[in-house]
């Protein structure tokens, strides 16, 4: 197809191609390993509340320690172990990293906050998934209303048969579920309607160009207001500046979540972050990011 299209389209294509599976043959042997050589780090991102500049919760974000190539972010390796069927591996890592910190945290005496968990397609279609989660809270003693789990429309929108009893077994346990890259996919109302979620994230992309797109305002203020009258709390990702903040906040989205609170740290960076936010809300310096 790509050589009827043109000679040009057709090397370009191939290049592309090409340095894709180079890259990917480069990586595969060392993703097999990578989890029984300890390199996988889970990153924590909080997500504040956006009228009081408080903590609800955290993201869990995986990222690899590679040992030449240096640190790693999913969009580098995820699809690969997605295609290397280790994603249910990995997956329940995270989930067990994230519940095993919560605990930490508990036990430190910060406030309560809840840690969120992306959980793949494939992680919810393989049986067990809730036996194992509920098997990590209580391995770790942490109530389900601390875990928050973020899945991805496409998924729920493809498998909803096999998909929805999985969430409605999370939900009965306590857990609260959200819906990842919300404003993307294919955002079809009925599904949300019947979703046991309580929670829609912005996608980062109709973040971005706020306050400069009229287009992209109108948006987000249309998902926000949907999802208030679906009794949904809006977090709104990849907020960057001052201006998404304002405009997020007039617009009463709950929660932000982006690099202008916080870029995505290791637990310990996060416990400096926390005291210093504590410290900052006790004493009202000025106005909170
Ligand atoms: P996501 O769940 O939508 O996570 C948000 C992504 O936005 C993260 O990218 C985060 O670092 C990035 N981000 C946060 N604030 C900002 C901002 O202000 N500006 C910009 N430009 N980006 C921001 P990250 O960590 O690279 O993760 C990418 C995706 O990989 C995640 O998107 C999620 O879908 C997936 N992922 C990450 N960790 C896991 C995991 O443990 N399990 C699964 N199944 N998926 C994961
Ligand atoms: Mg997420
Ligand atoms: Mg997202
Ligand atoms: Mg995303």
């Amino acid at each position: 197809k790509a050589k009827e299209s043109g000679r040009n389209k057709y090397a370009c294509y191939r290049k592309e191609h090409s340095q894709f599976f180079e890259q990917w043959m480069r990586l595969e042997p060392d993703l097999r390993q990578a989890l029984s050589q300890d390199q996988f780090r889970v990153f924590y991102q909080p997500q504040i509340d956006a009228m009081t500049g408080q903590l609800s919760g955290v993201e869990a974000l995986l990222r690899w320690e590679h040992p030449t190539q240096g640190l790693m972010s999913p969009g580098e390796f995820l699809p690969i172990i997605e295609e290397l069927g280790l994603m249910v591996k990995v997956g329940s890592w995270v989930i067990e990293q994230a519940c095993a910190q919560a605990a930490k945290w508990r036990k430190a005496g910060f406030p309560y906050f809840k840690v969120a968990v992306n959980i793949a397609g494939q992680q919810i279609l393989t049986k067990g998934l809730v036996d194992w989660v509920s098997q990590m809270l209580t391995k770790y003693d942490i109530s389900p209303a601390q875990l928050e789990l973020e899945i991805v429309e496409n998924i729920v929108v493809k498998h909803a048969d096999e998909v929805t009893p999985v969430l409605n077994a999370l939900k009965d346990m306590g857990i609260s579920l959200a819906l990842d890259d919300f404003g993307t996919g294919y955002s079809s109302l009925s599904y949300l309607k019947m979703l046991p979620i309580q929670k829609v994230k912005i996608d980062q992309s109709l973040v971005r160009d706020i306050p400069t797109d009229s287009n992209d305002e109108a948006i987000a203020r249309a998902v926000i207001a949907l999802g208030h009258s679906l009794n949904l709390c809006v977090c709104a990702e990849g907020v960057e500046s001052k201006e998404h903040q304002i405009f997020l906040r007039r617009e009463g989205c709950d929660q932000l979540q982006g690099y202008l609170i916080s870029r995505p740290v290791p637990a310990e960076a996060l416990n400096s972050w926390m005291l210093q936010q504590a410290h900052l809300l006790n004493n009202n310096v000025g106005s909170l990011p």
